[in-house]
C-alpha cells in the first residue's frame, strides 16, 4: 500500500542513509575480501518510506556508506529524508547541514530521532515513531509546500500503519550486491523488558507482524535485485511471538525449495528459544545458520539484576549446545560495566568464551539509552554522565579506567587469530554438520555463484594468506579446509574472522570505542562532496 496518491503535486525526494562509524558488527575489514561489498545492510526504514511515498514522486536513494550525496543529487531534490541510529547521529546532522546549504527541507525519521528528538535541533521535520499518521501528515505537508518551515515541526505517529499493509521496501533503489548482508523484518517489538533495552519502549511489548506472504514476496524481490549470501531477520526477537514464528517457517522452507537454497538466514532471538525444539527444527529446515542471542553475561546474578531471567530458563551452556545441534552457530552480545561486575569479570568472560566456543561475540560497555528502565534508574541515582570523551554515559561501580581496560584486554585475548580460528574449527566440526543437507540445485551451481566464490578465494589467499600478518594460523586452518573440501566454510569463516581479528586489534590498542552507542564517535565526519 502506498500513501494517498498526489496526482497534482510531484515532489522529488532524496533519501540519504548516513555512514556508519566503523564498528565490530559492521564487518568493514571483510569487504576487501569480497567482490565489491561496500556496506553492511540495506536500511529497511528508508527503503520502506521510499516505497510508501506517492507513486508519482520520484525518489533517489543514497547510502553514504557506498557514495556520498553529491551537489547534483541535492540540486535535483526538493526535500531530503534521513534515517539512522544513535551511532550515526553526527553523520545525520552533517547531512542536514549539507542539505540546508541548498536550502532544502530535511526530514528525519527512524530509531534515533524517535528515542531522542532533542539530538536533532536543525532538522525541519522530525518524524517520531513508526510508519503511520505522522508519515501521511509529512507527505501531505510536502505536497502542499516543499519549502522549509519557519520553525521545526515535530510529527508523532499515534496511529501506526498495520504491518500487513506495509509496502515491499524499495530494494530496486539500492544496489543490493554491494551489501554484506540482506535484511528483512517480520516483526516489531519484544515482550520482555531487559533493563538496558529501548525496544519495548520504542516499539511495544506486543510484537506486530507482517504476513508470511509479505516475507516471501520481499525475498523474491531481494533476489531479483541482486542479493546474495545471507539475509538477516532484523526483528529484535524472532520468537517475540512464537506462534507467528512457527507459522512463518513452513513458508520459508517452501521458498527455499522453490529458489534452490541460494540464501541462508540469520536472526536475533532470546536464548530461551532452546526450549522450543519445534521452532529450531523449522529454522534448520529453512536454512537458518546463525542466531544472535543477547547472552549479555554468563553471571546469573547479573542476568537477574538486568531482568533478563529468561536467559536462565535453560542453563546457558546447554542452550548454546542445543542451538548448535540444530546447525546454528550462536553469536552473542556481551555487556561489560554492569553494576554486578567484579574485578574478575573479564577473566570469567574469557573462560565462558573458551567453554562455549562461540566465535563471534560483540562485547560492549554498558550504555544507558533514553527510554529504558536503566536510564530512569541511573538518572535517579545521579549516575548518568554526559561526556563525549567517555566510552559510556554510565558511572560504573568499578573505576571507569578499569572497566575500559578489561574490555580492551578481553578483545585482545578473545580475538587472537589462533584462538578465534580454533573456535571456528569447533563450529565446523560440531555445528555445521548438523545443518540441513541442501539439495544441489542449478541456482547454486550458477556461473555467477562460482565466480563469486573464486573471487573471494583469490582475495583471501592473497590478502590474508600472502599479505596478512597471521599467515601461519591462517594456513593451518585453510589447508585443513582444502584437504576436506570445505571451501564454503573456509570462505565464510575467514571473511568474518579477518574482520574480528583486525577490529579487535584496533580495540585493544585503544583506537575504537568500547560501546556501540558511544558518543565518542571516531572517524565520524562524512566528507562533503
Ligand atoms: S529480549 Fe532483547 S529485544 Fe527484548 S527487551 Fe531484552 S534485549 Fe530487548
Amino acid at each position: 500500500m502506498r500513501a494517498a496518491e498526489s496526482a497534482e503535486t510531484v515532489r522529488r525526494i532524496l533519501c540519504v542513509f548516513p555512514r556508519y562509524t566503523p564498528s565490530f558488527g559492521t564487518f568493514e575489514y571483510a569487504y576487501p575480501l569480497t567482490d565489491g561489498v561496500q556496506a553492511f545492510m540495506p536500511p529497511q526504514g528508508l527503503l520502506l518510506i521510499a516505497a510508501y511515498l506517492p507513486e508519482n514522486w520520484p525518489v533517489r536513494f543514497i547510502d553514504e556508506n557506498i557514495r556520498p550525496a553529491t551537489t547534483e543529487d541535492f540540486e535535483w531534490a526538493e526535500a531530503v529524508f534521513v534515517s539512522g541510529m544513535h551511532i550515526q547521529r553526527q553523520q545525520m546532522n552533517d547531512i542536514c547541514r549539507r542539505a540546508h546549504a541548498f536550502d532544502l527541507t530535511v526530514a528525519i525519521g527512524g530509531p534515533s530521532v524517535s528515542a531522542c528528538p532533542d539530538y536533532y535541533p536543525s532538522f525541519d521535520y522530525l518524524h517520531v515513531g513508526e510508519l503511520g499518521d505522522a508519515t501521511n501528515d509529512l507527505i501531505a505537508r510536502l505536497a502542499h509546500d516543499p519549502s522549509r518551515p519557519k520553525q521545526q515541526v515535530v510529527l508523532k505517529t499515534t496511529d501506526r500503519l498495520d504491518m500487513t499493509s506495509f509496502p515491499l521496501p524499495a530494494y530496486e533503489l539500492a544496489d543490493l550486491k554491494h551489501y554484506f548482508l540482506g535484511s528483512i523484518q517480520y516483526s516489531s517489538g519484544c515482550p520482555y523488558q531487559c533493563e538496558f533495552c529501548d525496544i519495548p519502549g520504542l516499539y511495544g511489548r506486543n510484537p506486530r507482524l507482517k504476513s508470511p506472504q509479505q516475507i516471501t514476496a520481499e525475498l523474491d524481490k531481494m533476489l531479483e535485485c541482486g542479493i546474495r549470501g545471507s539475509v538477516y531477520f532484523v526483528d529484535d526477537n524472532f520468537i517475540g511471538n512464537r506462534k507467528a514464528a512457527l507459522e512463518l517457517l513452513p513458508h520459508l522452507v517452501e521458498w527455499q525449495k522453490k529458489t534452490g537454497y541460494v540464501l541462508r538466514f540469520s536472526c536475533e532471538a532470546t536464548l530461551n528459544i532452546a526450549k522450543r525444539p519445534e521452532i529450531l527444527a523449522g529454522m534448520r529446515e529453512a536454512f537458518f545458520s546463525t542466531i544472535f542471542c543477547g547472552i549479555e553475561t554468563p553471571d546469573p546474578v547479573a542476568l537477574k539484576a538486568m531482568h533478563k531471567d529468561h536467559n536462565m530458563m535453560v542453563p546457558i551452556m546447554e542452550a548454546i549446545k542445543t542451538l548448535n545441534s540444530f546447525g546454528m552457530e550462536v553469536v552473542s552480545g556481551i555487556i561489560l560495566g554492569l553494576d554486578t561486575d567484579k574485578p574478575e569479570t573479564g577473566a570469567h568472560l574469557l573462560e565462558f568464551i573458551e567453554a562455549s566456543q562461540i566465535p563471534l561475540l560483540t562485547i560492549n560497555l554498558l550504555q544507558a539509552l533514553p527510554k529504558t528502565p536503566l536510564w530512569d534508574r541511573l538518572k535517579r541515582e545521579n549516575r548518568l554522565i554526559e561526556d563525549e570523551g567517555r566510552d559510556s554515559n554510565v558511572d560504573f561501580r568499578l573505576p571507569y579506567e578499569d572497566v575500559v581496560m578489561t574490555w580492551r584486554a578481553c578483545m585482545g585475548s578473545a580475538y587472537q587469530p589462533a584462538k578465534l580460528l580454533e573456535r571456528y574449527e569447533y563450529q565446523i566440526r560440531e555445528t555445521y554438520p548438523n545443518q540441513i543437507k541442501r539439495p544441489r540445485t542449478p541456482q547454486q551451481a550458477s556461473w555467477a555463484n562460482i565466480k563469486l566464490g573464486l573471487t573471494m578465494l583469490r582475495n583471501i589467499f592473497w590478502k590474508v594468506g600472502v599479505l596478512g600478518d597471521y599467515k601461519i594460523q591462517f594456513w593451518k586452518f585453510a589447508l585443513r579446509r582444502l584437504a576436506r573440501g570445505e571451501i564454503e566454510h573456509l570462505i565464510s569463516s575467514i571473511l568474518v574472522a579477518h574482520h574480528l581479528i583486525n577490529f579487535a586489534r584496533d580495540a585493544s590498542g585503544g583506537h575504537t570505542n568500547a560501546s556501540y552507542y558511544s558518543l565518542k564517535l571516531q572517524e565520524a565526519s562524512v566528507p562533503a562532496e
